[in-house]
C-alpha cells in the first residue's frame, strides 16, 4: 500500500512539475521569465471570455490544467476531499505520509 502510494505521489509530482514548467521559460543568464503567446491567449480565452465563465464550462487552459494537477497532488498527499466546490479535510498528515516519516 505504501509503495503504491509513493509511486502515485511521485507520478503526480512529476505531472505537476511538467505542467508548471510548461507555463514559462526561464533564462538563467538574463534571469528573465518568458510566457508564450499561446499560454497568454489560452488563459485569456479560458478566464476572461464571458461565454466561458459559466460554472458548467470546464476550464482547460494550461494554467487550469496545472491547477487541477496541483489539486490532485494535494488530495493524494493530504487526503483532502472536495465536495460542492469547498474542500473538506485537514492538513494533517495522511497515514502514508506518517508512515514514511517513521521509516
Ligand atoms: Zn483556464
Amino acid at each position: 500500500m505504501l509503495i503504491a502510494w509513493d509511486d502515485d505521489i511521485i507520478k503526480l509530482r512529476d505531472k505537476v512539475m511538467a505542467a508548471l514548467n510548461n507555463l514559462f521559460t526561464y533564462n538563467l543568464v538574463e534571469h528573465k521569465v518568458t510566457i508564450t503567446k499561446h499560454i497568454v491567449e489560452s488563459a485569456r480565452d479560458c478566464h476572461l471570455r464571458p461565454e466561458r465563465t459559466s460554472k458548467n464550462t470546464k476550464r482547460n487552459c494550461p494554467i487550469c490544467m496545472a491547477d487541477s494537477y496541483l489539486e490532485e497532488y494535494e488530495r493524494k498527499l493530504f487526503k483532502m476531499e472536495w465536495k460542492y466546490d469547498a474542500n473538506k479535510g485537514s492538513w494533517r498528515q495522511s497515514t502514508e505520509e506518517s508512515a514514511l516519516k517513521g521509516i
